[in-house]
């Protein structure tokens, strides 16, 4: 009795194990989340993390089910160098006007300079391209689609902060050739909802697919479509991946010149440019969920991701316990751990000696481990086990009899509830918003608003503005912060959520103009 009241003890002290609250100092409290479940260490060049094992595996299971998912679809994986010279990157305008300010540079070797600096790929679309030109000679070539896994660079001013804005990063990124643009359309899509996928199924995460706007699209492209993230804390919404279709942008001759006769002529004298499309999804992902789900006790993995999905710990261990029963017990945790794993449950046995149960859940607990169960002697006596929530903190003892049944289905239980509650939070934070007056209060009350929108860029801009002048009053801005303004998110694929807008009735909240589609504004990462 006295061990167990020094270790309710130290699960109390646990109680504050992350340091901060998370609703008090979001930024220390994820910090502080990523350091003690041990995912991300810093590192010496500023704006670069390291990726420890913990949160690395994350990024395996997304990258072993996407990678099937796509090879489905026919892409193939190759790789690109990392360097591209000045005069590819600097081809197209648009595309270079976006990315220039963050692009990193080497410009020596050794003690001498490089005559002409060569840049550190931001996106590789200029690196590609030139290549499928000399690749792409006839239809027959087409569609052309491949996918790297790689890093990139970005020298980001703003305020970087770890997975979610970090100068290198890991991707993937899609290129794709296609002949006609209704086959790039449909592509877009199919990867978007891959995307899509990624977030909700395996990483517990909601989204909102939708269009991005002509200001906040990528550059040089001509359309990008995206899934829009939100993390409820601190009310802002995030870019969670993005599918854009790049049209014939990239292949016109002034360009890349990436192009076949057109099969239907059959003189041969017509050029068909390329549709071209690229995809990208990164490290980010981990952040967002990191941010949606953690708690105050620590992180909170989906069973799904989570390299340990039950951990087994032996409990109600005194002094007076004999040697015997001591063994039985470890054996007992050993064996449930092996069982599940027979049933392909990624669990694992705590035996380590010399910490007290208290000291391991709170461990476990840090680390975000969806299941604990429990064995102490009362439990070995009537063949059971506690089993102990790490979402919702439950607990509720189950017969070891068919044990792998019961864990497997709990698992799916954790992981679907996860999602649920995430998905009403999200929902529960969009509001349908139709007069200006509404927008900034809306803002300030860390909600995402959905205003039925002209779609016109000065408009954007002026909602922006005037959002940010809003809160800042007598405020100094910290520029490094992530931005005050509210800057359209996406435009939702799924209108059905808000009423019909009725063309040349429905206003625009913020200019007064017909508004067209109803679209998402907010603060942002
Ligand atoms: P983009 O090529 O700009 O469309 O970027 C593709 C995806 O990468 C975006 O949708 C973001 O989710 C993610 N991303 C962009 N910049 C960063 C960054 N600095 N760190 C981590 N992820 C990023
Ligand atoms: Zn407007």
């Amino acid at each position: 009795a006295a061990k167990e009241k020094e270790d309710a003890k130290i699960e109390g002290a646990i109680q504050i194990a992350v340091g901060v609250k998370k609703e008090v100092d979001f930024s220390a409290w994820y910090t502080n989340v990523l350091l003690k479940a041990d995912m991300l260490d810093y590192y010496s060049v500023s704006g670069c993390y390291i990726l420890k094992p913990w949160s690395y595996s994350i990024w395996e299971e997304i990258q072993h089910w996407f990678d099937a998912k796509i090879k489905e679809l026919d892409v193939q994986n190759a790789y690109f160098p990392m360097f591209v010279s000045a005069k590819v990157l600097e081809r197209e305008k648009d595309h270079i006007e976006g990315f220039s300010p963050e692009v990193a540079w080497v410009t020596r070797a050794g003690s001498s300079d490089i005559e002409e600096p060569i840049a550190i790929r931001p996106t590789s679309e200029t690196a590609m391209y030139p290549y499928y030109a000399k690749w792409i000679k006839s239809h027959r070539d087409l569609p052309l689609k491949l996918n790297q896994w790689n890093s990139v660079v970005r020298w980001e001013f703003k305020n970087p902060q770890p997975f979610l804005r970090t100068r290198e990063f890991l991707w993937q990124e899609g290129h794709t050739a296609h002949l006609t643009k209704a086959e790039a359309d449909i592509e877009v899509r199919q990867i978007l909802e891959l995307y899509r996928r990624v977030y909700e199924e395996l990483l517990a995460v909601p989204v909102i697919p939708g269009v991005k706007s002509e200001k906040e699209k990528f550059a040089g492209g001509l359309y990008t479509t995206t899934i829009e993230g939100f993390i409820p804390t601190s009310g802002r919404g995030i870019q969670a991946a993005t599918s854009h279709c790049l049209g014939q942008n990239f292949s016109r001759p002034e360009m890349f010149n990436i192009s076949v006769e057109d099969p239907e002529d059959k003189v041969g004298q017509t050029k068909l440019y390329v549709w071209q499309n690229s995809w990208g999804l990164s490290t980010r992902s981990i952040g967002v969920m990191v941010m949606v789900h953690g708690d105050n006790q620590g992180l909170v993995l989906p069973p799904r991701v989570a390299s340990i999905q039950v951990v087994v710990v032996p409990c109600g261990i005194t002094a007076k316990t004999s040697d015997e029963t001591r063994a039985q017990i470890n054996d007992a945790c050993d064996e449930l751990a092996k069982t599940l794993k027979k049933v392909g449950i990624r669990a694992k046995a705590d035996l380590r000696d010399g910490y007290t149960p208290g000291y391991k859940f709170n461990d476990w607990e840090q680390k975000g481990v969806p299941l604990r169960l429990e064995i102490g002697p009362n439990d070995l006596a009537k063949q059971q086990t506690l089993t102990v929530r790490r979402d919702t903190g439950v607990k509720n003892p189950i017969p070891t009899a068919d044990i792998g049944k019961t864990v497997t289905e709990l698992l799916q239980t954790i992981q679907n509830d996860m999602f649920t509650r995430a998905q009403d939070t999200y929902y529960s934070h969009l509001k349908e918003i139709t007069k200006w007056e509404d927008v900034v209060p809306t803002l300030d009350s860390k909600c995402v608003v959905v205003i039925p929108w002209c779609e016109d860029e000065a408009c954007e801009d002026d909602i922006k503005e005037r959002s940010a002048r809003a809160t800042l009053k007598g405020e100094a801005q910290d520029e490094r912060a992530p931005s005050a303004g509210a800057k359209s998110l996406a435009i939702p694929f799924d209108q059905s959520k808000w009423a019909p807008i009725e063309p040349g009735k429905t206003k625009c909240p913020a200019c007064g103009k017909d508004a067209k589609r109803w679209t998402m504004f907010g603060r942002s990462y």
